[in-house]
């Protein structure tokens, strides 16, 4: 049945079952309380969750779709670790080696509803050597060791032609009651001119509200905040959950003027928002491309809204000397 469903569909019901497994093993590694914190670099953290779900994630789609181009954040092996190296033997061509990886972190199972879904045309004759999936197996990693776990995310982007078409954001820790039994996690996803699924669109608040950085706050995201004339400012963590914000209608714009997020924290939810309606660029009005060459920093900061007029709006209060300053550093 699934050999006649197009890739790219075949390819977002994978990302949904493995983001769901992964997810699991996020709220595993918590409960057992050993977390094994590495520090990566200035306020850049990675737990056991973090190198874990990614070997779930990279592994259960790299033995599906051998040639996509699948980049994790946690592919550099660590000094302490080595954890990943052994799953890039060469770069593009993913092979998993027998016996790195436990048997149960390999998932092969496709989300059925995603499998039904139409494929937009001019997505239907895509290949695997087309695609780039960028993984952040642990979106809000200072979050998830502070005990914010609401602001936790795994996020599957997959990209097109450098162009996010469809992702993944899946919450380990929602918590909502559905007959009377206590469900635990939930996953977004959208599917450029498909739409979205998972969770209940919300319009925007009826106020200006703004979503930002927890804990990557700098004067240049500061400067740009105090522009934007907003009657509240919500400070949380993660790329995955402020997007889930603005989907949701609790914000309708989220800024960050910094270099510090990865092509993997904005490749999933911009597709989402996209999907949604919404748009993210940087901060400069321009969008990230997401081919495999493309440097991983989001030099240039985030600017995303839940549509198009307010995306213009906060694009128009930022000062060009903000803009400059971020362009040249
Ligand atoms: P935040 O909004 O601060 O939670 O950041 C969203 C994503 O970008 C998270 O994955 C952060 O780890 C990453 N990020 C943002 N700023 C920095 C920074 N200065 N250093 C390292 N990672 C950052
Ligand atoms: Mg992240
Ligand atoms: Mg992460």
């Amino acid at each position: 049945m699934t050999a006649n469903v197009p890739l790219i569909v075949r390819v977002l019901a994978s990302s949904v079952s493995v983001a769901n497994r992964a997810g699991k093993i996020v709220r595993d590694v918590m409960s057992k309380g050993e977390l094994g914190i590495v520090e990566k670099g200035k306020d850049d953290y990675q737990t056991e969750a973090d190198r874990s779900a990614q070997r779930c994630i990279v592994a259960s789609l790299a033995a599906q779709y051998p040639k996509v181009n699948i980049i994790g954040e946690e592919d550099q092996p660590d000094n302490e670790t080595g954890l990943f190296a052994t799953l890039h033997p060469q770069p593009g061509t993913w092979k998993v080696i027998d016996g790195d990886i436990a048997s149960d972190l390999i998932i092969s199972d496709a989300d059925k509803e995603i499998l039904g879904l139409d494929c937009p045309i001019h997505l239907q004759g895509v290949k695997e050597e087309d695609i780039v999936v960028w993984v952040d197996p642990l979106d809000g990693t200072s979050e998830y060791t502070q005990g914010f776990l609401e602001h936790v995310t795994v996020l599957i982007g997959i990209s097109v032609n450098e162009k996010p078409v469809a992702g993944v954001i899946h919450q380990p820790y929602y918590k909502t009651m559905l007959g009377g039994e206590k469900i635990i996690g939930r996953t977004i996803w959208g599917l450029q001119e498909v739409g979205v699924g998972g969770f209940t669109p919300a319009p925007p608040p009826d106020s200006l509200i703004i979503t930002t950085t927890r804990s990557h706050s700098n004067p240049l995201v500061e400067k740009a905040l105090q522009v934007m004339n907003a009657a509240q400012v919500l400070r949380v963590g993660g790329a995955g959950y402020k997007v889930l914000q603005l989907l949701e209608g609790k914000a309708s714009i989220y800024v960050f003027a910094s270099s510090g997020c990865k092509k993997w924290d904005t490749c999933a939810p911009e597709a989402v928002l996209t999907a949604a309606g919404g748009k993210l660029t940087d901060i400069l009005g321009d969008f990230y491309k997401y081919g495999g060459g493309e440097s991983k920093p989001n030099k240039t900061g985030v600017l995303a809204a839940v549509n198009g007029e307010l995306h213009n709006y906060a694009l128009k209060r930022i000062p060009q000397e903000l803009k400059d300053a971020l362009a040249n550093k």
